[in-house]
């Protein structure tokens, strides 16, 4: 649809745009296959508050780890339900069930790469796998991994990755939120900053940096979403960045 070549120039176009014209730019190039995931914390609600204000009925993917917290599920369903958004939970595929349930205490502390695969990369990979485009709420101020990213990323099996926000920053956020007087989620006033899995992410300092609180102490910044894990489809490969032994999980893939 799109070379690399007029990718990489819309991209750098797209750097001075303001997030609403890069939303309703790929909703009218890729209708009806482009979606939008969100992880329902504060940080997602400007970008969910204007898809909620785009013409068409864009499906927002929420991935139903099993480890959110509640506050996170209550504030899913009332944005979902106040704004009329499109949302569809995404969960683990049920040939992890046993291992997972088997492990359900120790696995996010003692493998979180392989955790966030399991119930967060590979569901997604899943979902949008008949999608041209997805649209993502990542900023360049989140993290290392984040600073590098570009408004718009040709994955090589042809996916567009779609980043409007990139470039605003925390304050951006906040006004906007203020602006149009929005809600935030619950855990904020308690010092949650940036909400994540209940069992990683923890609450923090007003001068922490905004992801501080996720897998704190565990030398993890990303859950694989937005990093080289999404990339690849072959669980083979992956092998190597996971700690708890899978192998009985590789024979039943290889059984089917
Ligand atoms: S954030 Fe934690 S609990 Fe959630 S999927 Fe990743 S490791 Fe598991």
């Amino acid at each position: 649809m799109f070379t690399p070549l007029e990718i990489e120039k819309l991209s750098e176009e797209f750097e001075s745009r303001a997030p609403q014209e890069i939303i309703a730019w790929a909703v009218d190039a890729f209708w009806p296959q482009v979606a939008l995931s969100s992880s329902f914390q504060t940080q997602s609600v400007p970008l969910l508050h204007m898809v909620s204000q785009a013409e068409r009925d864009i499906l927002v993917y929420f991935l139903d780890t099993g480890y959110h917290f509640w506050e996170t599920l209550i504030f899913r369903e009332k944005l979902a339900s106040e704004w009329k958004l499109n949302v569809l939970d995404l969960y683990r595929d049920t040939r992890w069930d046993v291992f997972a349930r088997g492990q359900v205490r120790t696995l996010p502390l003692e493998d979180p790469n392989l955790c966030c695969f399991i119930h967060k990369v590979q569901p997604m990979q899943r979902g949008i796998k008949d999608m041209l485009a997805w649209i993502s709420g990542i900023r360049r101020d989140q993290t290392a991994v984040r600073a590098k990213a570009k408004i718009l990323e040709l994955q090589e099996d042809g996916l567009l990755k779609i980043n409007p926000l990139l470039n605003w920053t925390k304050a951006d956020v906040k006004r906007y939120m203020e602006e149009h007087n929005l809600p935030s989620h619950p855990l904020l006033e308690k010092g949650y900053r940036s909400v994540g899995c209940s069992p990683c992410t923890v609450a923090i300092g007003l001068n922490d940096d905004e992801r501080a609180g996720r897998w704190q102490g565990r030398g993890k910044t990303e859950c694989g979403l937005h990093t080289e894990m999404f990339k690849h489809k072959d669980f083979s490969q992956l092998k190597s960045e996971f700690h708890v032994d899978v192998s009985s999980m590789e024979r039943r893939k290889e059984d089917r």
